[in-house]
């Protein structure tokens, strides 16, 4: 088993046979002609051939990939159609009195290196296709036949280069991947491999003895293995299935609404972290954010964070996010979500211990600097405000109170900000039980199922060993959820799930019949519930 490293061009795993993309490398002779007309005619036919062929490539693309991709060949057209590029090739032939090959050749190379050498990534990367068009005049001018590769079954590309034109004519159905030893990240080479949803990786030492023998991209971790031993095999063949999976998901889903047979509407949202969860929301189609984990921005530093690094990133969340819900939670730290600076102390059970709001109503400060970064990051989207932990109806009153002082010092100091929606977690029996009472104050609710079911349930969610008590199922949690979705509806105000059950696909059936509003998941679990959704009647 033999790895080598690479760099990502596009995500993803790939296990298969790898296949050589054998060129042959171009001799072009330098031949001394008298008849220079004819040479020049040669050139014109050689050239309008190409032209043919690109024209051929553009609609093959067009119809195949999509007319953005397609341009390129267009482009490529367009550059043979040239005035500077073929007055040079003529100023050759003729001048030098030389062969049209070698005219191509010279002509290809000047042009190629005036663009590599501009400063500006784009042009650089357009020196690739300006050999391309060079190359494929000169093949029709020696009669040769393009690049192939022997690819009967679906096979790991590996080439010390790739031109767009090889990329686009080959089958796409029997390409796993590509891996190359050329290339950048701006060429087109890479923008239709990403287009195409094929995993991709360049700078990799690839060799020609590879070819026929089993290979492993991990275009992610920048990593191709050749000859991969039975573990490593094992492994990756799994990880594939999964991601086989996902893609087709995606794939079919993707832009639908979620919807049942009968017309019955669900929110899907996706549960994140940070900042590039939201990348991976948005990719797997979430139509908002359900839970932004806001905890984590303090866990990931030494001392608190301070209120503008927080309106940074609410509000590029916010943003990203372009009109629609973004929940974002406030602090819920505490029990397994520990932070030194914080200093909590010792406490024999943190899961029922000092956390989440209880620590916010404590330490106003606190809260109050998180409270201003949220509702001056609200005049930026669709921000929700939503508080975790909550257990009766005297934290709310504490909350608003707060609330109203953070809105009236931003007031008074001239802040910009806009009001937000507030709700709340569920995640307590004791909030369930009072939901009716609950709703009449705060805009929605969000039913947190860890905790509430490891509350309910009287089971530490931390504790493996309580694995076999544990029904994530139990009757009791279910008829909490029930009776906090009815409350809502009573009172006029969605409710929605963000524990882990909301990704319980045998469960989707049951939470549409209780009328659960939204449905907050990891982003990659939006599309597998869209389709249990859609499956429904
Ligand atoms: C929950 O408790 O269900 C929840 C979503 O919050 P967390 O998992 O962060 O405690
Ligand atoms: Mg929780």
């Amino acid at each position: 088993m033999e790895r080598y490293t690479g760099k990502k061009i596009y995500e993803g795993i790939a296990v298969g046979r790898i296949a050589w993309l054998g060129k042959k490398e171009q001799v072009v002779e330098r031949k001394h002609t008298e008849d220079t007309e004819a040479e020049k005619k040669r050139y014109e036919d050689a050239r309008n051939e190409a032209i043919a062929q690109l024209r051929a490539l553009y609609e093959k693309t067009k119809n195949e990939i999509g007319e953005a991709d397609a341009e390129i060949f267009d482009v490529h057209a367009m550059m043979l159609e040239d005035d500077g590029y073929n007055d040079s090739v003529n100023n050759i032939i003729e001048s030098q009195q030389m062969n049209a090959e070698y005219a191509v050749a010279v002509t290809g190379d000047n042009f190629a290196e005036t663009f590599a050498s501009m400063d500006d990534e784009y042009f650089k990367a357009r020196s690739v296709d300006v050999k391309d068009i060079s190359e494929r005049v000169i093949r029709i001018l020696s009669g040769e036949s393009e690049a192939s590769v022997d690819a009967s079954e679906p096979s790991i590309l590996v080439a010390d280069d790739l031109t767009p034109s090889e990329t686009v004519q080959l089958d796409k159905s029997k390409i796993l991947a590509f891996v190359t030893r050329k290339g950048s990240s701006n060429s087109h080479t890479a923008i239709l491999a990403r287009t195409m949803n094929i995993p991709a990786i360049i700078n990799v030492d690839v060799q020609e003895s590879w070819n026929g023998k089993t290979g492993i991209l991990d275009s992610d971790k920048g990593i191709f293995i050749v000859d991969p031993d039975e573990a490593t095999s094992k492994e990756y063949n799994d990880r594939l299935e999964a991601q086989n999976q996902a893609k087709k998901l995606l794939l079919e889903l993707k832009g639908k609404p979620n919807e049942t047979k009968s017309g019955q509407k669900v929110m899907l949202f996706a549960n994140v972290g940070n900042l590039s969860d939201i990348g991976s929301a948005i990719q797997y189609d979430a139509g908002g954010i359900g839970l932004f984990r806001s905890e984590f921005i303090y866990l990931g530093k030494d001392t608190y964070p301070t209120e503008e690094e927080q309106f940074t990133i609410y509000r590029k969340a916010a943003e990203l996010m372009a009109g629609k819900k973004v929940i974002i939670r406030t602090l819920d730290i505490g029990a397994d979500k520990q932070c030194d600076y914080f200093e909590l102390g010792h406490e024999d059970n943190p899961a029922m211990g000092f956390r989440a709001i209880r620590i916010c109503l404590k330490r106003p400060e606190v809260f109050k600097t998180q409270l201003r970064a949220l509702f001056r990051a609200a005049a930026y989207g669709n921000i929700h405000i939503m508080y975790p932990m909550i257990t009766s109806m005297s934290e709310i009153e504490q909350i608003k109170k707060i609330v109203a002082e953070v809105k009236a010092e931003l007031k008074e100091q001239g802040v910009p900000y806009k009001d937000a929606p507030q709700g709340i977690m569920i995640e307590t029996p004791a909030a369930a039980v009072i939901t009716d009472r609950l709703a009449k104050e705060v805009d929605f609710f969000s039913i947190g199922t860890n905790d509430l079911t490891q509350y309910t349930l009287a089971i530490d969610r931390q504790n493996a060993a309580l694995e076999d008590f544990c029904d994530v199922h139990h009757e009791a949690v279910l008829r909490l959820i029930e009776m906090t979705v009815e409350n809502a509806h009573k009172n006029g105000i969605w409710a929605g799930i963000c524990g882990e059950l909301a990704a319980d696909t045998s469960l989707t059936e049951t939470f549409l019949k209780m009328g659960v509003d939204e449905l907050s998941v990891a982003p990659p679990s939006v599309l597998k519930v869209r389709k249990v959704v859609r499956e429904c009647d």
